[in-house]
């Protein structure tokens, strides 16, 4: 069982619940964030509230919490689960409306907890499968709660056997997974399409911090065309943390098991989160 904060409220899950004219139910109108503990502690909780706060800003949401409140919500709702390692969903939903679709002025938070659940082993010892789909973007800094193209775009993925969909713009470029970032390597240097195209991932940016310490790294638009002159790539995200890329489409990378740079970004990362304290 699992505790939620819903609203002002600690309840059971099985409990919570929101009006059904809430305008997140309506219009699909609302943000969130999500992020996982290591050690018990919150990873980069500074990080995934400045990003909710851009979230909220770019669509237009008050949020009528102060970062330290929901600093203090967050730790709070941990501290009533009993999971050895969390997973935390922060949730701004655009609350009640006059006229179903102005927004009010009270959004409603949710934090949802759950226990983190580990990804299936052979996707980091064998490398896994990613396929492209075509997606025009619609504010991708903004992690709004509308992931419509990200739902049909996993279900094209798994009818493939891939893990995720990496989205590809109208000119043929790589964003992102729909729920990560993509990060590509050429020799010894790691490529990653720029934070203005995508929905810039907490995990993404810490590896690309740790890397610099021994890898080059280009934040630049990466076309299609490139794929087959990558040597390596890798998959970024609170969920899946640091996941070998081995297939885009049909296309094999890097004869087709995780490369040794991509091994070394994994443990950099793995030691740096095996470290983490607040
Ligand atoms: N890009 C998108 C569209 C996402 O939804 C996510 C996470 O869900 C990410 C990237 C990865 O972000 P993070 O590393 O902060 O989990």
């Amino acid at each position: 069982m699992n505790i939620y904060y819903i609203d002002g409220q600690f309840v059971e899950d099985h409990q919570a619940k929101i009006p059904v004219e809430d305008l997140s139910v309506l219009r699909g109108y609302g943000v969130f964030d999500f992020l996982r503990t290591y050690n018990g502690v919150p990873f980069h909780l500074d990080d995934h509230l400045l990003r909710l706060q851009r979230s909220a800003r770019l669509i237009g949401l008050q949020l009528t919490h102060t970062p330290a409140a929901l600093t203090e919500i967050v730790r709070e709702t941990l501290a009533r689960n009993t999971h050895l390692e969390s997973n935390i969903r922060i949730v701004v939903t655009g609350g009640m409306s006059q006229d179903g679709i102005t927004p009010g002025d009270s959004p409603r938070l949710m934090v949802m907890i759950g226990p983190v659940k580990p990804m299936p082993e052979e996707w980091y010892t064998d490398g896994a499968k990613v396929i492209t789909c075509h997606v025009d973007r619609f504010m991708p800094g903004a992690k709004s709660i509308n992931y419509i193209p990200a739902i049909l775009c996993q279900a094209e993925a798994r009818s493939h056997q891939a893990i995720e969909a990496v989205y590809v713009d109208r000119d043929g470029y790589l964003l992102e997974g729909t729920t990560s970032n993509l990060v590509a390597l050429r020799g010894d240097t790691l490529i990653t399409p720029p934070c203005n195209r995508i929905l810039p991932g907490i995990t993404r940016q810490v590896v690309l911090q740790l890397a610099r310490q021994e890898f080059e790294v280009e934040e630049r638009q990466l076309h299609k065309d490139e794929i087959r002159l990558l040597d390596e790539a890798f998959l970024t995200s609170s969920v899946k943390e640091v996941a070998p890329v081995v297939t885009i489409d049909s296309m094999s990378i890097g004869g087709g098991e995780p490369g040794s740079r991509t091994l070394r970004v994994m443990e950099l990362f793995r030691e740096y989160t095996a470290a983490y304290r607040d």
